[in-house]
Formats: structure tokens, sequence, C-alpha cells
């Protein structure tokens, strides 16, 4: 007696990445772009938010992207003591590391019809940014204050 065991159908399609993901630019549909997350991270006090923007994105979305979420974060991100050592370095780290990730792409056209994001100004050219050295210069004087009374 000959038994033939036939492995289990699954007709449902696999169970994991049923949907392949895009690869096109979510913001434009450009071809070239890279699927890396952009972050910001608002720390207020015990309040703290994460706010994340996935992608696929192209060069120029994914560079627009980085500018505003790093903005946010460097003007709302210092406001709590664990946004202050924690979660706002590792955040504008992980920007960096997307903004690198993104200037290596090619300058793609976008998809029929659909127009990139505006980059706008360089993180450095927006005064929100500079917010970011406020809790810098406490630090820096918090330190010094110690110092000179210790001596
Ligand atoms: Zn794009």
């Amino acid at each position: 007696m000959t038994t033939t065991t036939t492995p289990p159908q699954n007709h449902n399609g696999p169970l994991w990445g049923a949907a392949p993901r895009p690869t096109a630019c979510r913001g434009c549909g450009a071809a070239d772009a890279a699927d890396f997350a952009v972050r910001a991270h608002v720390g207020v006090l015990v309040l703290m938010r994460f706010h994340r923007v996935d992608g696929p994105l192209c060069r120029r979305c994914g560079r627009a992207t980085v500018r505003v979420m790093t903005t946010k974060t460097l003007c709302q991100g210092w406001w709590s003591p664990f946004s202050l050592f924690i979660f706002t370095p590792f955040t504008l780290v992980w920007n960096l590391i997307a903004a690198m990730r993104f200037a290596k792409l090619p300058l793609s056209e976008p998809a029929p019809g659909r127009v990139p994001l505006d980059e706008g100004p360089p993180v450095h050219a927006r005064p929100l940014a500079y917010v970011g050295l406020l809790p810098v210069l406490w630090v820096i004087w918090f330190v010094v204050g110690g110092i000179a009374r210790s001596s």
C-alpha cells in the first residue's frame, strides 16, 4: 500500500509579505527610494511623543522629511530628562544616518503628475533649530558654575 503525502497547500498566499512593500517613493512616486524611517521626538516634562515617517522615500522627499523632523526635534525634544539624555540624541543620530542614506540615492524623476516634497531651507537655516542650543548652554553653565564653586 502506498501512501502519498502532499505538502499542505496554502490557498491564501504566504502568511508573511503577502503584499509586497512598495519600492517607489511614497511622497512622489520616484523610482529610486530608500526604505528608511525618519524620526522626530518631542519631550515636555513627563510627556513624550515619538513621531515616525516610514519610507520608502526618494532623495528629495527624504531630505525634506529629515529637515522638518530634525528641526522639530531640535526645538521640542529637550524638555524632559529622558528626552534630553536619551531619546533626542538617539533621534538626531538616527536622522543623520537617514540623511546619509537619502543623499546616496540618485536624483530621480517623480511619477507623472506628482511633485516631490518641498525641501525648504537646510536645518541650520531654520531659527527653530537653535532652540536646541538652550539646553547645551544650560549644561555648560551648570558645569562651569560647578567648577567655579568647587575651586
Ligand atoms: Zn519623493
